[in-house]
């Protein structure tokens, strides 16, 4: 479920409502554009009834994503969206819950008032237990883990504040009581909030020409229609993003856009699509010219849910000697980039595992194969409504119509 975040604009300070995933705000106010950068650093708060009591701030952790596992003969997946506790503590509850979808948060700034806890769990503790908190798979000794990855994350902090009165602590929020301050654990430390907690934008001008950039509200790459380029945000910069788009004759066919990844691994023996075929043991005759053609992975570049996600991902890359060589022209009709192309690059493995048809051979070398100097170009393809589905032509590759909306929610 999806976050509301009320922000001020960065360049007039007027309020603009958000969700968030939202990357280019527009500011109905001063008209300006701005880029959200929202990361792994995004600290939010919930908002308190009483301001003027002394707050004092619990972090809790937010993950939403897809998790993958690689697990005896199988690869499982599901959606995760929770927030879990950052505190040794069992004064609080280890869950915000429903909490913040039923409110509006808010960014923390330097010049939020109060205390805030210090995460006292490492950010990866935490996400191991919350993601064995909702696993339905349950883990038995017997079952081995050959690999596992999460896609497409948020990773926030959310902030519940609480407050003292007469030696108990209160929720902010509801004003009710909490517990005893005296169970709070006396080695738990505080800070002041950071101006390095701020959230931060950059301005939507393209770095080649000086046009403006363009994208939907969730867009994380934009274009420029002047000078005819692609751009995502790589340390708090624009940063060219290689594209090609494979034309179609039907015009009216939508553009998807995929991460098309290309790597070295050293040692596997995987260096061609013939290699490929090899590995996985796809029934397609091995026809010498997939020996000459570099092996890559054609990872959507969107937010789907997990199954549509692994089937579509493992579809294109089995079916990648069809597609044709693209051309770099300008993309209309396009669908926009939401699965940025660090996260793409977490998904290669699984994918690999799930195009494998002699699982029981090959998942036990999964583990040691390593991934090098990835490189990633964001390639266009063509698909075309049929009745609930869209089509790719090239390769007959099928998403429901229905995944790509709700994947707009995920
Ligand atoms: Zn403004
Ligand atoms: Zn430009």
């Amino acid at each position: 479920m999806d976050v509301t975040i009320e922000q001020s604009c960065p360049s007039c300070g007027a309020s603009i409502v958000l969700s968030e995933d939202d990357r280019l705000i527009a500011c109905a106010f001063c008209g300006v554009h701005n880029y959200r950068i929202a990361g792994a650093g995004s600290r939010y708060m919930l908002p308190a009834e009483d301001e003027g009591k002394q707050l004092i701030y619990v972090p809790y952790l937010r993950f939403k994503g897809s998790i993958f596992y690689v697990r005896d003969k199988e690869v499982q997946h599901k959606i995760v969206d929770t927030t879990r506790l950052g505190l040794e503590s069992t004064l609080f509850p280890a869950s915000l819950g429903l909490r913040p979808q039923a409110m509006r948060i808010r960014p923390v700034v330097s010049a939020t008032p109060g205390r805030f806890f210090l995460q006292s769990i490492p950010s990866n503790t935490v996400f191991a237990q919350a993601a064995m908190v909702i696993d339905l798979f349950q883990e038995r000794g017997d079952r081995h883990t050959y690999h596992q990855a999460f896609i497409g994350e948020t990773l926030s902090r959310i902030y519940q504040p609480c407050y003292m009165q007469d030696e108990q602590l209160h929720d902010a929020v509801t004003r009710r009581m909490v517990g005893h301050g005296a169970r709070l654990d006396t080695a738990l430390k505080t800070c002041s909030s950071k101006v390095a907690w701020e959230p931060r934008f950059i301005t939507t001008l393209c770095p080649g020409c000086g046009g403006l950039l363009d994208g939907e509200r969730d867009s994380m790459v934009l274009q420029c229609t002047n000078c005819q380029s692609l751009w995502q945000e790589q340390q708090q910069k624009f940063v060219p993003v290689p594209w090609q788009v494979m034309a179609s004759e039907d015009r009216r066919a939508r553009y998807l856009p995929f991460w098309r990844i290309s790597f070295s691994a050293p040692g596997s023996g995987l260096q061609s699509f013939g290699d490929y075929l090899r590995f996985t043991n796809q029934p397609l005759a091995a026809l010498e010219k997939y020996d000459r053609q570099p092996l890559a992975f054609w990872i959507p570049a969107f937010k789907i849910n997990p199954k549509a996600f692994l089937q579509l991902a493992g579809q294109l890359t089995v079916a990648q000697g069809r597609i044709p060589e693209g051309q770099n022209r300008p993309v209309s009709n396009g669908y926009p980039v939401t699965l940025e192309q660090a996260e793409a690059v977490q998904a290669l493995v699984t994918v690999l595992a799930y195009t494998t048809l002699s699982k029981e051979k090959r998942f036990p070398l999964l583990p040691k194969l390593s991934l090098e100097n990835c490189r990633a170009a964001l390639t266009y393809l063509p698909f075309v409504g049929q009745t609930h589905d869209l089509v790719q032509e090239h390769t007959r590759a099928a998403l429901q119509t229905a995944a790509l909306r709700y994947g707009r929610v995920l």
